[in-house]
C-alpha cells in the first residue's frame, strides 16, 4: 500500500512558507483541535491511534503523555527532540528543513493536550540550515496568531523556543537534552525520576521526537481510527526510512510500517549498487544489532524487527554489500561511540575506547587469539549498567557483528589481514 502522510507535500515549491503550507490544508488540524476538542480528548485520540515514538524506543506516545502528574502547581514543558545524531539517521532533518510548519503545528497541538505554555525545539548543533528554516517558520506562525497569547481566540497561550545544541551526540538522550536546554553540560541524568515527573527545571516534561509530533495534525484531522488502520496492530501509521549505504537510490522513504526490507531495498531503492550481493543490513541506526542477508524478508515494524534480534530504532537503514569488511565497519562504529561517551560512567568511558583499540588492532592485522571473547566480555559489562544507553548502543553492534560474522573476524586474526576485499 502506498500512502504518504508526512512526506505528501515534500517537493512542493516554497513549502517552508506558511501561506503555501496553509494552502495545502496546514494548521487546519490546530484549528480543529482548539475549537472542537478538549486537551483530554486530544490525548485520548493519540492513545487510540496507537502512535509509538519515532525516536528509537517506540514507546506509545499517548501513554507517555498520560504520565504527566496532574495539578502539581508546576508548569509542564514539552521538548521536541530534533537532535538526530545517530549515524545512518536523517529523516527528521527532512521535516525540519522542508516542512517545518508540519512540526510546529504538531508541537502546538501536543502542547495544548499537555497543558504546556512553553515548549522547546531542540535542534542538533550542525543543523545550521534547519535552525534558520525553523526560526523563520516560528516567526511566521507567531505573526499569523498560531503562537503567542490567546491562540485563535481559544484562550490558549504558547511560546516555542528554538534551542540549538552544540554538536554532542549524547544530547539526543532525553535527560542530557534537558541539561543542555538548562545551559549545562549535556550529561545524562539517572532515572528514575523520569522526565514526565521531574524534567526540565525540575518540572514535569514530555520529550517527543520530530517525526512523532509531525504525525499529530494528521491524527486530529483524520481521526485515530484512520491512523490505526495504517500499518499493522501495535505498529500503526507510516515510518520514514532513511536508507543509506550500498543501494542505487539512497534517501528518505515513507511507507506503512510492516514493509519488508526486501521491498524497501529492491523495489524502491533500486537494489544493491552495481548489482552486487547483499551482505548485511542495519535496520535502525548504527546502535542496533546488525541483520544478515538471509533476514531480508523481515518486516520493518517494531515487533518484527525485535523478533529478528534487532531494533527498528530510528529507522536509519544502512545497507552493506558483499565487499564490506565487517571488522572495518564495526571499528568505525565503535570509534563514534568512544568519542561521544560523555565520560560519567567508567564502563562506558573506558569500555568503548577499549573496544575501539582492539578493533583497530584487528583491522591492522595485529589481532590476538582470544580478543573476540574479550570484546564480548567488555560488552557484557557495558549493557544495562550505566546511567544512559550510550554504552548499550556501542555494545549491541559489537556483539551482533562478532556473533553473526564470527568466521570473518576469526579469519582477520588468523590471516592477519582482511579476507573480504
Ligand atoms: Fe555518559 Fe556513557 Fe554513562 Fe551515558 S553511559 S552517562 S554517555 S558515560
Amino acid at each position: 500500500m502506498s500512502i504518504k502522510i508526512l512526506t505528501r507535500n515534500i517537493g512542493v515549491p516554497n513549502l517552508t512558507n506558511i501561506e503555501v503550507y496553509e494552502s495545502l490544508g496546514g494548521y487546519r488540524g490546530l484549528q480543529k483541535a482548539l475549537r472542537e476538542h478538549s486537551p483530554a480528548e486530544i490525548t485520548d485520540m493519540v492513545k487510540k491511534s496507537g502512535l509509538r515514538g519515532r525516536g528509537g524506543a517506540g514507546f506509545p506516545t499517548g501513554m507517555k503523555w498520560g504520565f504527566v502528574p496532574k495539578n502539581t502547581g508546576k508548569p509542564v514543558y514539552l521538548c521536541v527532540n530534533g537532535d538526530e545524531s545517530e549515524p545512518g539517521t536523517f529523516k527528521d532533518r527532512l521535516i525540519i528543513e522542508k516542512d517545518p510548519h508540519q512540526l510546529i503545528e504538531g508541537t502546538i497541538i501536543s502542547a495544548y493536550a499537555l497543558g504546556c505554555r512553553q515548549a522547546f525545539i531542540f535542534l542538533r548543533g550542525e543543523f545550521f540550515h534547519g535552525a534558520r528554516v525553523v526560526g523563520k517558520a516560528l516567526e511566521e506562525a507567531c505573526a499569523k496568531g498560531y503562537l503567542g497569547r490567546n491562540i485563535l481566540g481559544s484562550g490558549f497561550d504558547l511560546e516555542i523556543i528554538l534551542h540549538r545544541g552544540a554538536g554532542a551526540y549524547i544530547c539526543g538522550e532525553e535527560t542530557a537534552l534537558l541539561e543542555s536546554i538548562e545551559g549545562k553540560r549535556g550529561h545524562p541524568r539517572l532515572k528514575p525520576p523520569f522526565p514526565a515527573v521531574i524534567g526540565l527545571y525540575q518540572c514535569p516534561t514530555i520529550i517527543n521526537n520530530v517525526e512523532t509530533l509531525a504525525n499529530i495534525p494528521h491524527i486530529v484531522n483524520n481521526g485515530a481510527e484512520w491512523f490505526a488502520a495504517i500499518g499493522s496492530e501495535r505498529n500503526t501509521g507510516t515510518r520514514l526510512f532513511g536508507v543509506s549505504g550500498h543501494v542505487e537510490k539512497p534517501g528518505v522513504y515513507e511507507f506503512p510500517m510492516g514493509i519488508t526490507l526486501r521491498e524497501l531495498i529492491y523495489d524502491h531503492c533500486g537494489g544493491i549498487k552495481n548489482g552486487r550481493g547483499l551482505k548485511a543490513i542495519v535496520p535502525g541506526g548504527s546502535s542496533v544489532p546488525v541483520l544478515t542477508a538471509d533476514q531480508v524478508d523481515v518486516r520493518l515494524d517494531f515487533d518484527s524487527v525485535a523478533k529478528a534480534g534487532s531494533m527498528l530504532g530510528s529507522a536509519g537503514v544502512i545497507v552493506m554489500d558483499e565487499t564490506t569488511c565487517m571488522v572495518k565497519a564495526l571499528r568505525r562504529i565503535t570509534r563514534f561511540y568512544a568519542e561521544e561517551s560523555c565520560g560519567q560512567c567508567t564502563q562506558c568511558r573506558e569500555g568503548t575506547e577499549w573496544l575501539y583499540q582492539i578493533l583497530t588492532r584487528l583491522e591492522n592485522g595485529e589481532g590476538r587469539a582470544g580478543e573476540l571473547e574479550t570484546m564480548l566480555d567488555i560488552c557484557t559489562g557495558l549493557k544495562g549498567r550505566t546511567i544512559c544507553p550510550l554504552s548499550d548502543a556501542c555494545a549491541m553492534p559489537v556483539e551482533s557483528y562478532i556473533r553473526r560474522f564470527y568466521d570473518e573476524f576469526t579469519a582477520h586474526i588468523q590471516e592477519r589481514r582482511c579476507v573480504v576485499a
